[in-house]
């Protein structure tokens, strides 16, 4: 059957479900060859979630010397080297990008470094050597880049979250734009890591989408670590001799050494020659997908952030292993988008599973809402001035919990367990006959009466 066809599979780009398709189609005995024109891992593993989480340990070291003497520490002026961070990170990105490749190979999946596009329903060709590449089905996984929306005078003067990781030396002043995922994380590690920053965002709160309490208590906590600004936009980019000149609406200027722009991203799908086979994109440069990830034409798939599905690492991933065993492991697989559990790297950190308040009343009409906000333990010793967020909802009909929300430490790593529960449909009576671990925050979520 794959006769005219010189591999099964070919993927075109080496990020998070590119690769896994590769591997799980190589593993059901697929042909498979694998293009990437950048580095094999692509944007988690090289320039975002890897590299940032790695930042914001970084950032999270201020918190933890200033804590210490509330319980008896002295730890003297602690000096931060911006140089070695870098050194230490960058050397940690390599060592898993060479782990990718391995994997891959060992898996038969065959590397080729090189730019791809699509000619027609069943060829690829690259961009480089001029080959052209005959595969039985073709998966498209590229991905999506920055977008300097919007197009500011002067934005050459900015960079986008691609440049964070190449600066070389800490920025002492910081303007970043934007309200979402990117600009808080950022914002939050160059506040700790001791640049003078500047959040400005054109919304009233941060994060859009998320509950409006969980938006309120990280612009509280934003508002007392770094200069917030919301509501607010910025109308030029002016290089100056003493830095970049930010001009604000209303005529306000402020001075910066950097400006991170972080106000959204976009498919990859520029030239990649998806006009020659009929697929169009969608207004926000997307691949339209059905269920199985298979695009209007039968023989191309599309998985990760060029479906602008939800975009992250853990639902690209998903979807790479539920094309690989749909297409080639004769196992018909589809991802539920419905409970994602996202976490945000900001400090205070952010975890998230299933509704927003909000639309849990639209969804289900009546629901309960249990709710805890306390300061955690630690902050009784340390003295700072925090609050950890928990919120329970219920639908009351069912009983089922259909969000959960917390803010506050550790954040992330609470919401992964309880989506377990959630995903399971547990109800709240599930959750009150948990017995609580003591002492810990998380123990609130079993205690809510
Ligand atoms: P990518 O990982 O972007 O991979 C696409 C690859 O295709 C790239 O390597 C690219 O070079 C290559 N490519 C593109 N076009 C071509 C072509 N024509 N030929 C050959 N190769 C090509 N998600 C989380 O879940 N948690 C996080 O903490 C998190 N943090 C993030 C932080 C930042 C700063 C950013 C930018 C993103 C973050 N994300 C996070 C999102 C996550 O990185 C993406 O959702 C995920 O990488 C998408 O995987 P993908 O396979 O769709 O694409
Ligand atoms: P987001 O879509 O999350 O946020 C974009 C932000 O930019 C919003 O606040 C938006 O405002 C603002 N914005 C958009 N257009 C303009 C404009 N023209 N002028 C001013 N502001 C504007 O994008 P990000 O780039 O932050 O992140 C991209 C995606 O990457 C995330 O959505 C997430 O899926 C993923 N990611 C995940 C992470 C994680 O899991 N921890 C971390 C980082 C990224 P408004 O709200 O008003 O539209």
């Amino acid at each position: 059957m794959s006769e005219p066809f010189d591999v099964d599979l070919f993927v075109i780009g080496g990020g998070s479900g590119g690769v896994r398709a590769a591997r799980i189609a190589a593993g059901y005995g697929a042909r498979v060859r694998l293009a990437e024109e950048y580095r094999v891992g692509g944007t988690c593993v090289i320039r975002g979630c890897v590299p940032k989480k790695l930042m914001v340990y970084a950032g999270r070291f201020r918190d933890e010397f200033e804590d210490a003497a509330g319980f008896g520490w002295e730890v003297g002026t602690p000096r931060f080297d911006w140089a070695r961070l870098k050194e230490r990170r960058d050397a940690e990105i390599t060592r898993l990008e060479a782990i990718y490749d391995t994997n891959l190979q060992r898996s038969g999946v065959e590397i080729v470094r090189d730019r791809a596009v699509i000619e027609d329903p069943h060829t690829v060709r690259l961009v480089a050597s001029g080959e052209r590449v005959r595969a039985r089905v073709i998966l498209v996984a590229v991905g999506g880049t920055a977008v300097k929306e919007p197009a500011i005078p002067g934005a050459e003067h900015a960079i986008t979250s691609d440049g964070v990781f190449e600066l070389t030396r800490l920025p002492e002043r910081i303007l970043v734009v934007g309200g979402g995922y990117i600009a808080v994380e950022f914002a939050g590690v160059f506040a700790a890591l001791g640049s003078k920053t500047t959040l400005l965002h054109r919304g009233e709160k941060l994060l859009r989408g998320f509950d409006e309490e969980v938006r309120d208590a990280l612009g509280h906590a934003y508002a007392a670590r770094m200069d917030l600004r919301l509501g607010r936009t910025v109308s030029r980019l002016e290089r100056r001799a003493g830095g970049i000149a930010a001009c604000l609406d209303g005529g306000e200027e402020i001075e910066v050494d950097q400006v991170l722009v972080a106000t959204g991203r976009r498919p990859n799908t520029a030239g990649l020659g998806l006009e020659a086979v009929g697929i169009e994109t969608d207004r926000a440069g997307a691949i339209p997908v059905d269920a199985y990830s298979q695009t209007k034409v039968p023989s191309i798939y599309a998985v990760g952030d060029v479906t602008n599905r939800a975009n992250l690492t853990p639902v690209a991933i998903r979807e790479g292993h539920a094309f690989a065993d749909t297409v080639f492991g004769n196992r018909p697989a589809c991802v539920d988008h419905r409970l994602i559990p996202t976490a945000v790297f900001s400090t205070p950190e952010i975890g998230v599973v299933g509704h927003n308040e909000d639309v849990a009343r639209e969804c289900y009409g009546a629901i309960d809402v249990y709710k805890s906000s306390f300061r955690p333990m630690k902050a009784t010793l340390s003295g700072r001035e925090e609050r950890t967020l928990m919120k329970v909802l219920v639908d009351c009909a069912s009983d089922r919990v259909v969000g959960v929300h917390v803010v506050g430490h550790d954040a992330g790593e609470i919401i992964q367990a309880v989506g377990i529960a959630v995903t399971m449909g547990a109800t709240k009576a599930d959750f009150d006959r948990t017995i609580a671990v003591h002492p810990t925050a998380s123990e609130e979520l079993v205690t809510m009466r």
